[in-house]
């Protein structure tokens, strides 16, 4: 197979495109990287070559390196994996070094051959190392392309050069947002920040790339850090000005990660002991931490959940095989928070919606939901004054039924009662066509008995959506008793549509999610009652790297919601309810009107404007602090064990029925400590014989809710895992 195509043309100047057979977008692999230097090697030894050109023959540049690629290259580098890894970086990093020096005399600097890098579009990761080792960046004045170095957001960092070039280049704080937060640019903030050195029209890309080869003087191919007296932008470690960003950095990641990311702390390391020492010394040190990164158990678990399992359920991984059932015209029901937010989405990603409420005027009020949504963005400049015009003119408002008719889908987000979700269900069915999928939005109602106000259940779905719908990534599909596949496909085309992650779990109560947050929110407020100290429960969340402590989360969620779901609960379970304890602590706090921040009070006190300001002081009057606090370890299980049984529950029932759905939807659906790669990766980490004891150990200490299911057991007799079983299963 070629990835790249070589030409010269009749004035000497070389052309490499980068271009995939049979993909859309270009990624690297270790072939194409070997293709790339045989291309680069062929050029400078032809003396009839004046230089180079690496571009793209496809609208973009490239995507990236192939993740997978990673994962099997510690897979296969046998029993010394780091050497295999840093033997393998390290070659990467001489490609790309030998593009930087084109030829040149060492000593001189001179006699190379310019090598200018065309980006006709994105180009992200290796997709911008490689540009970055060239002499000079081109690209098209494209605003739709993407630029940056986004290695971060999946727990590894850009370790073929790209880190220790983009430090030298732009200094430790310029390049700390593309570096340390994945930023990502259109060309022309690209340009402004110094990520890329020049924009031209698209159609001028590839002669203004010739130009600049022909007209490259020796001294245009000395990068700063190869030419005499570089000084770092900002100043090196040792630097008054520089010594001030390295602290901040240092404590301002610890601040942001807990400590509980390794790419992050890796990354800064590699940026500061790489200013210090030679260029080609700084790319031995940045590979050396890229290995310690590699080999790091989180690293390697953030890939598979967030990478290649995120891409896998994306793609339709447990889709059914019937014809494609994309959505031509969505019908939403109920335009609240969740059906404006529902109507928004689809119409931003082209779909006709009719938006339908009970009221013109209630209509009316959620279509002006998506208006705010879009003129926000225009703020940001994200939307264009046509795109908006565009998004809203496929939203049309009404109260009237009869305007569902030819809709393939509807979804219902109507109020949270069985009896208003079965009154809009037959009278969107008396106007649909006999192939229409009814989805409910429901977040508490069991999806079987909703079905049953169905003509067809078997075309009745659960299609729940997470609050922000414009924010949140994650989509649970839940398929009822009846539901047949044509309704789980048409659900999984539509979150593809929408470009959102699916996952597809089986009915029960509260699902997935939900059913995993509930246990987390509520130990949370447990050990309050118990008398734990408040902020030892929300530190101790933090530094296992949950977004939100509980008693945040119960706080944004609303505790009056909370006690609703409490009863509802309680009245459905009867004896078997366990959380009495914790209603103690619901139910005194809606007494006293703290309902969390939309009271503006709280687990936390909020300011007028509604900023979160402490945690409030108030509670030690009814629940006091004990005067012996547990260990940060105790609390760090009870909050993290209390979430994970519940998935290990969920797939022993049935509701989950891939742990890959489990993981990712653990991550994008409540933030379940991203590092760790999900809660089944998590115990994975622990390995399920520790995770055992530490069950033992709390159920003993503090009751049933703690036991380990039959799964874990079994688990711990053995020396598998969760994921070791799922991949003897496939195989
Ligand atoms: P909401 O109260 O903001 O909106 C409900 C809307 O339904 C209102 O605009 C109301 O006028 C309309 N409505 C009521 N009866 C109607 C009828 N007969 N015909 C047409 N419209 C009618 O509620 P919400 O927060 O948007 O929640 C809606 C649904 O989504 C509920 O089932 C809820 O459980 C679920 N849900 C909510 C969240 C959340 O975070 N709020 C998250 C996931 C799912």
């Amino acid at each position: 197979m070629t990835d790249f195509h070589y030409s010269v043309d009749s004035d000497g100047v070389a052309t490499i495109a980068w271009d995939i057979p049979n993909k859309s977008m270009n990624v690297l692999s270790m072939e194409g990287l070997a293709e790339l230097e045989t291309h680069i090697d062929t050029a400078l030894a032809d003396e009839a070559v004046k230089g180079v050109i690496i571009t793209s023959a496809k609208p973009d540049f490239a995507g990236g390196m192939d993740l997978n690629v990673i994962a099997k290259m510690k897979e296969m580098a046998g029993d010394q994996p780091e050497q295999g890894l840093f033997d393998g970086i390290m070659s990467m990093h001489r490609t790309l070094r030998k593009i930087e020096r084109a030829g040149m005399d060492a000593k001189t600097l001179k006699g190379g051959k310019p090598v200018v890098a065309a980006l006709p579009g994105t180009a992200l990761g290796i997709g911008l190392e490689i540009p970055l080792a060239c002499h000079r960046i081109i690209a098209a004045d494209n605003p739709k392309a993407k630029i940056g170095l986004p290695e971060i957001l999946v727990g590894i960092f850009p370790g073929a050069g790209g880190t220790t070039r983009l430090a030298r280049k732009l200094g430790a704080m310029g390049a700390a947002p593309f570096l340390l937060e994945g930023k990502l640019s259109e060309p022309r903030k690209a340009k402004a920040a110094g990520l890329i050195d020049e924009i031209v029209p698209a159609d001028e890309l590839l002669a203004r790339a010739k130009d600049w080869v022909l007209g490259a003087k020796d001294a245009d191919l000395v990068k700063p850090w190869d030419a005499k007296g570089y000084k770092m932008p900002g100043g090196a470690p040792y630097h008054p000005a520089g010594f001030m960003t390295f602290v901040g950095a240092s404590a301002m990641i610890n601040g942001k990660t807990q400590g509980v990311y390794p790419a992050a702390k890796a990354l800064l390391s590699a940026v500061y002991e790489g200013a210090m020492v030679p260029f080609d010394t700084a790319l031995k040190i940045e590979a050396r931490w890229f290995v310690n990164v590699l080999m790091n158990p989180s690293s390697s678990a953030m890939i598979r959940s967030l990478f290649i399992n995120k891409e896998a359920l994306e793609k339709g991984a447990n889709r059914p095989a019937v014809d494609d059932a994309r959505v031509a015209k969505l019908g939403v029901l109920g335009a609240g928070m969740m059906g404006a937010g529902i109507a928004y989405v689809a119409a931003n990603a082209g779909i006709e919606v009719v938006l339908i409420d009970a009221s013109q005027e209630a209509a009316e009020k959620g279509k002006a939901h998506a208006e705010g949504i879009l003129d926000k963005g225009m703020k940001r400049g994200k939307v264009s004054e046509n795109k908006k015009a565009e998004v809203l003119s496929r939203i049309a408002a009404t109260s009237e039924y009869d305007a569902l008719a030819g809709c393939d889908l509807v979804i219902e987000a109507v109020f949270e009662d069985p009896k208003v979700k079965a009154e809009v269900t037959a009278r969107a069915e008396a106007v649909l066509g006999p192939d229409a999928i009814f989805a409910t939005n429901t977040s508490t109602l069991p999806i079987s008995d909703l079905a049953r106000a169905s003509k067809r259940p078997e075309q009745f779905i659960g299609i729940h959506f997470f609050s922000p719908v414009d924010k949140m990534l994650l989509v649970e599909i839940i398929k009822g008793r009846e539901t047949r596949d044509m309704a789980v496909a048409k659900a999984l085309d539509f979150v593809r549509q929408i470009r959102k992650t699916p996952i597809v779990v089986n009915d029960a109560r509260f699902f997935y999610a939900n059913r995993c947050i509930i246990p987390y929110v509520n130990e949370g407020m447990r050990m309050v009652r118990e008398g734990v100290a408040p902020a030892l429960v929300e530190n101790a969340a933090k530094l296992m790297g949950m977004p939100l402590g509980p008693l945040q989360l119960v706080d944004e969620t609303s505790l009056d919601l909370g006690a609703k779901i409490a009863k509802a609960t309680r009245a459905a379970m009867g004896d078997r309810y366990a959380d009495g304890d914790v209603d103690e602590i619901v139910f005194w706090m809606v007494e006293q009107g703290r309902l969390g921040r939309k009271a503006k009070a709280g687990f936390y006190s909020y300011d007028d404007a509604g900023k979160r300001l402490g945690l409030w002081d108030g509670i030690a009057a009814q629940f006091p602090p004990a005067s012996e606090q547990p260990d940060l370890i105790t609390v760090q299980h009870r909050l993290m064990f209390a979430q994970a049984l519940e998935a290990v529950r969920a797939l022993e029932e049935g509701v989950l029925t891939d742990i890959r759905e489990g993981d990712v939807g653990a991550i994008l659906g409540w933030g379940f400590a991203p590092w760790s790669g999900g809660p089944f990766s998590w115990l994975d980490m622990l390995g399920a014989h520790f995770a055992l004891s530490v069950c033992d150990d709390l159920e003993a200490r503090f009751g049933p809710r703690f036991r380990a299911p039959a799964l874990l057991r079994d688990m711990a007799k053995g020396e598998g895992g969760f994921y070791a079983s799922r991949a003897s299963i496939a195989a």
